[in-house]
This record gives structure tokens, sequence and C-alpha cells, in this order.
């Protein structure tokens, strides 16, 4: 079986959906699965309808869930008879769940985190109920799926961690290869086990792909977008990025972590696994042969350029690290009281820098760190990645890098175990 993901530009609209079609078509033979994220711009629709709904602002929510409604019954003029009263009672039953959902916190005054869950996994559902349509209407043996069903995952709302065994026990269990088949499924959608509706954090459809297709024991997971593959950074930054033909897992993963959107951060470690090939390619440009990400990859040197605003530099100053033992666990144990996760560390004698990402109590974390000495707490940084194998067998590599700065400050630099990323933190300001 091979694993079709398509990311929300790929199904926008009637003719993309029809251009996603176009590209299983010929595959069908070996048993397909097709992942859908929402059409274009609808999460964050969603996310809107969320806020109108937490400040109890109806006429808004009203609007939002009539756009979204219009939007989606539009690329239903594309379909007729049967395929169109499939398609258009899924639309209806999805649009029922929502209005029930936003009616009932109304009603209630509140819009706990499991509300607003169903809620922004509501895109997918829409997209892949059109989706089938279009396929039963080509002609395919399309199966629409409910994520929700298979995917497992905790219950931290909005950010929903994955059990893989429960996971992989239901989706082999129910997704089996057979030729001409075509199975169509969420992306970024799960539930708990109690069948909670749950999402996996945004971009996430990506990552449904990768464990639906690790689950299958898939041939190959190729991940469709609106790029040619992979590049050596944001072509929307940069125009002159070029296409990477080749990359390994490793470096793949260390982009998306440390900001390339273009795959989801978590990607990659279910096809590692299991040595399946991921394939990135353009939906808009189906005969580039966009990126191939597998297991080892001929070339060394600077392979790809990832950037990473929002981030907050950290330092701890305290005379009493100065051969002391200890310091270090006393300093990650606050860390971990605040379910904070560290990105990069550089450590002196006296003084710990460290980044992150987020911390839902900054305040907090800065009194607690204050046990422990002098914290100073600079927001608004950025993360610079330079991603690439054997990066120091080039004796030339951090003079180059450095003078590539031309002079911009560099707060901290990071020169990871994983010998395939040099971070640099900068001020967010100097990023681009
Ligand atoms: P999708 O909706 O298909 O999942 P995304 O918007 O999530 O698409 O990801 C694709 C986007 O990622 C591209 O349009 C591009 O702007 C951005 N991007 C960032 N870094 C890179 C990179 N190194 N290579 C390719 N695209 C990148
Ligand atoms: N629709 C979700 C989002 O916009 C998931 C995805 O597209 O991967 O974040
Ligand atoms: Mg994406």
């Amino acid at each position: 079986m091979v694993v079709f993901k398509f990311g929300g530009t790929s199904v926008q609209d009637t003719e993309a959906m029809k251009q996603v079609l176009e590209i299983i078509t010929p595959h069908r033979e070996t048993g397909l699965i097709l992942v859908s994220s929402a059409m274009a711009g609808v999460t964050n629709t969603l996310i809107e309808l969320i806020h109108a709904v937490k400040a109890e602002d109806r006429a808004t929510a009203e609007t939002l869930l009539n756009a979204l409604e219009e939007r989606h019954t539009r690329v239903l003029d594309a379909l007729t008879a049967k395929a169109r009263d499939i398609a258009s009672d899924a639309l209806k039953a999805v649009f029922r769940d929502m209005r029930t959902l936003v009616k009932g916190s109304f009603l209630l005054g509140d819009c706990s985190p499991r509300v607003s869950d169903a809620l922004l996994g509501s895109g997918e559902l829409l997209s892949t109920a059109l989706l089938h349509g279009l396929a039963l209407q080509a002609g395919l043996s399309s199966h629409l799926m409910d994520a929700r069903k298979l995917l497992v995952t905790d219950d931290r709302f909005g950010e929903a961690g994955v059990l893989w065994p429960e996971t992989q026990a239901k989706v082999s269990a129910v997704l089996t290869p057979e030729p001409g088949i075509v199975y169509i499924l969420q992306g970024f959608i799960g539930a708990t086990v109690h069948g909670v509706a749950t999402t996996l954090g945004r971009g996430g459809s990506d990552y449904s792909a990768s464990l639906f297709g690790a689950a299958v024991q898939a041939q190959r997971i190729e991940i469709w977008t609106d790029v040619n593959g992979i590049m050596t950074t944001d072509p929307r930054k940069v125009p002159t990025a070029r296409s990477i033909p080749v990359m390994t897992y490793a470096e793949a993963a260390e982009l998306a972590f440390f900001g390339a959107k273009v795959v989801h951060p978590a990607t990659i470690q279910p096809a590692v696994e299991r040595g399946i090939p991921v394939l990135v390619k353009n939906t808009k440009n189906p005969s580039h042969p966009g990126t191939i990400v597998q297991a080892e990859a001929p070339l060394s040197g600077v392979r790809a350029i990832a950037g990473r605003q929002g981030v907050t530099l950290i330092t701890v100053t305290s005379g009493r690290m100065l051969m002391a033992y200890g310091f270090l666990k006393k300093l990650f144990s606050i860390f971990d009281a605040f379910e904070t996760s560290v990105d990069l560390v550089a450590t002196s004698e006296v003084s710990v820098s460290m980044t992150i990402n987020s911390c839902q109590d900054l305040d907090g974390l800065r009194q607690a760190l204050e046990s422990l000495g002098t914290v100073r707490i600079q927001p608004d940084m950025a993360i610079l990645s330079l991603v690439g194998k054997d990066l120091w067998k080039d004796g030339k590599f951090l003079v180059e890098t450095f003078a590539a700065l031309q002079g911009i400050p560099v707060h901290l630099v990071s020169m990871g175990a994983s010998e395939i990323n040099v971070s640099l933190v900068l001020k967010a300001g100097d990023l681009d």
C-alpha cells in the first residue's frame, strides 16, 4: 500500500480536489490510503469560530459557520446522482454536529477543550467527505473512514499524543491492502480510548499520514504540498531556494524540528522505525521529482537552512555552579515541573543558557529559577539552523558561517551531538 497525504492548498477547491484524484488514480492497483488536510484556511476559520464561541459572539459564529457551509457545498456542484447524495449527507452530518456543539457551548456559557477540539477537527471531516464523493464519481473503489476510530491518542486536547500500540492494532485490523481500494482518511484528528475527539497540533496531517503508513507497513509515504519538495530554505522567504533531491531521515527531522514547515516535525519518526521512504512532492507540479527522504543520502555539507521564531532565551548565572555537581539536575527539574521543554543548551563555568519555545507560566518559571541564581529572560529571539551531514569534516565550515552573518550578533551556538545541525540563536528581527 502507498499513503498519499494532501495538504490544505492541495484540496482548496473543486479543481484542486480533481487534481488529487488524477495524481492517485494511476497508483490504485497497489491499494491506497489517501490522507487529507482541511481545505486551505478552514482550520484558521475554525479557530476564529472557537474564539467567537468563547466570546459568546453568536452573530460571528453564525456568519463563520454559514461561510464554511457555503464553501464546502460549492464543491458538491461537481457531483451528480449517488455520489452527490453521499457527499451531501456526510457534509450535512458534520455541520449538524458542529451546530450542536456551538449551540451547547452558548447554552452552557462554556467551550471546553473537548468541544474546541471537536470543532477544530471538523475541517478534515468536511474535506474528506467531498474527496470521497469525487472519488466515487470518478469510479474509484473509495472507502471513507473515520480517523477518530483508528488513531488513538491521550487527552491533551489541541496537541494530543499518539498511543501507538492501540493505533497500530486498530489500523492494521481495519485497513487491509487490496488492489484498487482507496481508503480516504482525515489527517490531524484522532480520539481518546473513550472515543473523545482530539487533534494532533497544527500541521499534524503529515504526522497522521506517517502513522497510518507505519501501521500498514506501506511501501512509501507521499506528502503532497505546494512546493517542489523540501528546499534549501523556505521559498517564501528566499525565492532562489532550490529543491533537494535526496535527504536522510535525520536531516529532514532536524529541519522540520527547527522550523521548516514543509513537514510536521513528528512525521519522520514512524517512517524511520520501519524504513519507509517518504517522498515530498508538489501537487501543482507533479512531474517535478520532489524530495525523497530515506535512510542514506550521498551528499554532505550544509543541505538546508531553517528558521524558527517565537524563541525565548533563558540564562541562569550562579557562582554555585563552579566546581559543583548536581546543579544542572536541579535546574532541569524546574523545567520538568513547569512541563517546559528545552531545545538548545550551552553552559559555561558559571552560567547556563537555554532556549524554550513556550511556557504556560513564564513568571512562575522565572521565580523558581531565581532560587538557583540570577535569571535573564530574553523573549523575541529566533533559532537559525544549518542542517547537513558531516558539517565538522569541513574545517572551513564555521569560518564561512560566521563570515556570512556579517556581524549579526549571535547569542548562543549549539553544535548538537547529532552532528547534522548547527543552531544559532539570534534576535528575531535578524532572522530573515
Ligand atoms: P501543506 O498545507 O501542504 O501541509 P504547509 O504550508 O504546511 O503545506 O507547508 C508547505 C510550506 O512550507 C511551503 O509553502 C513553504 O512556504 C514552507 N517551507 C518552509 N521551509 C521550507 C523548506 N525548507 N522547503 C520547502 N518548503 C518550506
Ligand atoms: N488542518 C490542520 C492545520 O491547518 C492540519 C494540517 O493541515 O496538517 O493545522
Ligand atoms: Mg503542513
